[in-house]
């Protein structure tokens, strides 16, 4: 089959590697048809994680079930599934209580002993290979598809956002504790930010403030009903200071991650985490999505190395505000925002400004990483 593999940062190309395939009878094997790009993809193409070279990208995956395991009842050949990009078993503690981000059972102990999560070609996550590819083996298969309605293939683009980002948006709005009537500001106007910010509107937030600096990413937040804040015209603290009577956000969303810029492209760690606790009001919430990692082979700033940020704590603790973290748990979401689009509630295809053969994938890994005007979210599709 073709794949994505990553060759080095930078470097990504479509190569023949072996077909995935059925290896444990809760296997599925499906046939990709819709796989995302993700920021998330960036960080490890940039050379900023410890990603191996030869992995297989690729976390954001729809298809049609071609081969079902001798152990799966549930999916049946010819299913259009959605598949979440963490891997659980659902049968473990954490899988149990629905944080099927931190599965105890498919993690990869070798990272660290205590390891809890698992995702396809992921740092850091497990040996398991993408799905920007042909084929993708989902491992407890009953556990990891989500069946979708009949109109499944004509609605690809939003029904693949299930597999990561509108779920990621929905989770750092639910960590932030937004309540229907309140305000927030979520930083970030990429495709995660973006999906935060449709799930706040649908959520009955009042007030919807984005803060990025890109113009095609600022539109799109402004054409969903938030409130662009451009934060290369002056202070994102000042200007969300001014829009709720010098208080603050009732809560914040981080949703830019650990290579966090100022609008000239200097990477400050801390730089979203501190203006989150400035720009959110006394006993306000925050959510952070945004992926911090424990270390960083690049780092721009030294302490980062390590994971360590300069944070302003003094702050945060003196106004009694909270925090959330951490990956998303797809399966405690993903079958109720699947209702939610059937049904023409929610609508997140709006970001898709692409949607590329597999072939085309170097270029567009090049465009996305460089947030070129206009490629907002790119939807690769293997069998075109
Ligand atoms: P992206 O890189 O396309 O978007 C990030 C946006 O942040 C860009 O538009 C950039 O201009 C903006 N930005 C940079 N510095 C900023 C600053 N100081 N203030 C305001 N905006 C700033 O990526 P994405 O796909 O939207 O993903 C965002 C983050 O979410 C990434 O770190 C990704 O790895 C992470 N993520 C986490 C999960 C999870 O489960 N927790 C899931 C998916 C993605
Ligand atoms: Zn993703």
């Amino acid at each position: 089959m073709r794949a994505v593999v990553y060759n080095g940062p930078r470097d990504v190309a479509v190569q023949d590697v072996p077909d995935a395939r059925i290896e444990r009878p809760t296997d599925v094997l499906v046939r990709i048809t819709s796989t995302n790009i993700c920021g998330s993809d960036l960080h490890m193409y940039e050379g900023r994680t410890d990603f191996p070279q030869g992995g297989v990208f690729g976390h954001e995956n729809l298809g049609q079930v071609a081969e079902v395991g001798d152990a799966v009842d549930r999916v049946k050949v010819g299913d259009w599934v959605a598949v979440p990009f963490n891997i659980g078993c659902g049968f473990c503690k954490n899988c149990e209580r629905g944080l099927s981000a931190f599965c105890l059972t498919t993690a990869d102990r070798s990272v660290v002993p205590n390891m809890a999560g698992a995702a396809y070609g992921f740092a850091d996550m497990g040996p398991y290979r993408g799905g920007q590819a042909d084929l993708l083996r989902v491992p407890y298969g009953d556990y990891n598809c989500l069946k979708l309605p009949p109109d499944a293939e004509e609605r690809q683009n939003d029904y693949v956002m299930l597999a990561d980002i509108f779920p990621t948006g929905w989770h750092v709005t639910e960590l932030s504790g937004l309540r229907p009537g309140e305000s927030v500001v979520i930083y970030g106007a990429g495709p995660v930010g973006l999906m935060a910010a449709h799930s706040a509107m649908i959520k009955g937030a009042c007030m919807v403030m984005v803060v990025d600096r890109h113009p095609d990413r600022l539109r799109l937040a402004g054409s969903i009903g938030a409130l662009p804040i451009d934060d290369s015209k002056g202070s994102p603290v000042d200007q969300v200071l001014a829009l709720t009577n010098g208080i603050g956000a009732d809560r914040g969303c981080e949703c830019v991650g650990y290579q966090a810029h100022d609008p000239e492209g200097h990477e400050h760690p801390n730089m979203t985490m501190n203006n989150l606790v400035k720009s959110v009001k006394f006993t306000g919430g925050i959510g952070v999505v945004g992926v911090y990692v424990p270390e960083d082979p690049a780092p721009q700033d030294p302490l980062y190395k390590q994971g360590e940020i300069v944070f302003d704590y003094g702050l945060l603790w003196f106004k009694g505000q909270t925090i959330g973290t951490g990956q998303c748990n797809v399966k405690a979401y993903n079958r109720q925002l699947r209702d939610l689009i059937s049904t023409g509630r929610a609508k997140p295809s709006f970001i898709v400004s692409h949607e590329l053969p597999l072939r085309e994938a170097p270029n567009a890994y090049q465009h996305f990483d460089a947030r070129d005007e206009g490629w907002t979210k790119v939807v690769l599709k293997p069998a075109a």
